[in-house]
C-alpha cells in the first residue's frame, strides 16, 4: 500500500515535555531515550514545551539533550486543556512534519495524544516500556508488555505520521544534564481564542508526589500486610526508603495511584526491593524487572514471588519486622 504521506516530508523526533513549573521527570526520561534514537535515525532531537511563563523550562530541555526546542507561550495555555494543547500541537505538527512524537504516559500526556492520533488520523501506542527504531524504514518500534508482562508486543506504525507513543514514565534514565550543549529555542506564535476552549478549568491543585520508580530503596506492601502500613513506614524511615504497593491496595484506598507497582503503575529502578506480603502476580512482578536485588517475605513457601526473589524469606511480616526494626534503630544509635 502506498503511504500517504510523501515518505522524505516527515523527519525528526519530537519529544512533548509536560511541565508544571518544572519539567516533569517523564520529560526528562524521554528527552535521554529520544537522544539516542534520534542519533541512531540520524535526526534531530526536537522538545516541545506549551504553558504560560515557560521561563528557563527551554535551556534545561537542552541540556538534558534536546537539539532544538519549541516554545509556546500563551496565557490560554497556562493550565492542560484538551483543545488548547490540542489544537496547539496539531498546528505544529501539521507545519513542521515531525516522523516520530514521544509523550510521558500520564494523565495529560495520553489524554493529548489520544486526541491527536485522532486528529492526525496516524497510529498511537499506549504505555511503551522499550523503544528502537528500524534506521532503514525511519520506523519507531514500540515494545508493549501485554498479559501480565508475559509477552512483549512491538508495534509499529506503518500508515500515518507522525508516529507516536505514550512511554510509561520511570522506565528510561535521563542524562546527566550538560551545560555547555548548544540548541536552538524558537518561540512559536499561535493564534488560540478563549471560545475554542471548551472546558474551563476552575481550581487546579497538584498533590505533592513521591516518585517511587527511581528510589534507591523500595519496601513494596502486599495485601498480606492487611492494608496496615505502620511496621513498613517505620522500617522505610530507617532505611530511607520510598514505599510502593500492590493494586489490591490502591483499589482499597491505602495509598494512591502513584505508589501502584506493576504492570499498570510504576516500574521500580531500585538497587533494593524488599517485597512485602505479596503473592508475586504477574501483572505485579513485570515492575520489579529493572531491581538489582528483590528480597521477599511471605507466609506461604509457594508463593510465586519467591520465583522473582534474589533472597527468600519464608514467614510472617508481621512477626519478622519489630525485631529488624529494633536491630536497626539500634544500629544508628551506635549500640549494636
Ligand atoms: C489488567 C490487570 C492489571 C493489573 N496490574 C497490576 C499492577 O500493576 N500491580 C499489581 O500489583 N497488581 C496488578 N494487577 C492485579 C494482580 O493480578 C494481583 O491481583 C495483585 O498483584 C495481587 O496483589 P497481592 O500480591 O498484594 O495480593 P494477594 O495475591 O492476595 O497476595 C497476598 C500475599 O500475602 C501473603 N501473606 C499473607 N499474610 C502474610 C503475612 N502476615 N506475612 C507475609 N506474607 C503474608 C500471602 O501468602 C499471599 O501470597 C492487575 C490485574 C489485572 C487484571
Amino acid at each position: 500500500m502506498k503511504p500517504e504521506w510523501p515518505e522524505d516530508a516527515h523527519r525528526g523526533l519530537w519529544v512533548y515535555l509536560e511541565q508544571q513549573g518544572t519539567l516533569l521527570p517523564v520529560g526528562h526520561e524521554l528527552l535521554g531515550k529520544g537522544r539516542e534514537l534520534a542519533d541512531e535515525l540520524g535526526e534531530s532531537l526536537t522538545a516541545i514545551i506549551l504553558g504560560h511563563g515557560i521561563g528557563d523550562l527551554g535551556r534545561e530541555a537542552i541540556r538534558y539533550g534536546a537539539d532544538e526546542v519549541l516554545v509556546v507561550d500563551h496565557p490560554l495555555l497556562e493550565g492542560y486543556t484538551t483543545d488548547g494543547h490540542a489544537k496547539v500541537m496539531a498546528q505544529l505538527i501539521e507545519e513542521r512534519k515531525p516522523n516520530i512524537l514521544l509523550f510521558g504516559a500520564t494523565y495529560d500526556g495520553r489524554d493529548l495524544a489520544g486526541r491527536l492520533a485522532v486528529r492526525l488520523s496516524t497510529g498511537l501506542t499506549a504505555n511503551a516500556t522499550r523503544l528502537e527504531v528500524d534506521r532503514e524504514k525511519g520506523l519507531l518500534l514500540s515494545a508493549v508488555p501485554g498479559f501480565g508482562g508475559s509477552i512483549l508486543a512491538i508495534i509499529k506504525s506503518e500508515h500515518g505520521r507522525p508516529q507516536m507513543s505514550t512511554v510509561r514514565p520511570g522506565i528510561f534514565a535521563p542524562l546527566e544534564p550538560d551545560d555547555t550543549r548548544k540548541g536552538q529555542i524558537e518561540t512559536v506564535a499561535v493564534d488560540l481564542r478563549p471560545e475554542e476552549i471548551r472546558c474551563r478549568v476552575v481550581e487546579r491543585s497538584v498533590l505533592p508526589r513521591e516518585e517511587i520508580g527511581s528510589a534507591e530503596r523500595t519496601l513494596v506492601a502486599g495485601m498480606g500486610t492487611g492494608g496496615d502500613l505502620a511496621l513498613l513506614e517505620e522500617l522505610a524511615s530507617l532505611l530511607e526508603a520510598s514505599i510502593g504497593v500492590t493494586r489490591p491496595l490502591v483499589d482499597n484506598g491505602v495509598a494512591g495511584r502513584e505508589r501502584q507497582v506493576g504492570s499498570t503503575g510504576v516500574s521500580l529502578r531500585s538497587k533494593l526491593a524488599i517485597v512485602l506480603g505479596a503473592s508475586g502476580a504477574s501483572h505485579f512482578v513485570s515492575g520489579l524487572r529493572d531491581v538489582g536485588t528483590v528480597v521477599a517475605i511471605n507466609t506461604d513457601e509457594n508463593a510465586p514471588i519467591f520465583d522473582e526473589a534474589d533472597v527468600c524469606v519464608i514467614g510472617d511480616l508481621f512477626e519478622l519486622l519489630p525485631p529488624l526494626i529494633e536491630r536497626l534503630e539500634k544500629a544508628k544509635m551506635g549500640m549494636a
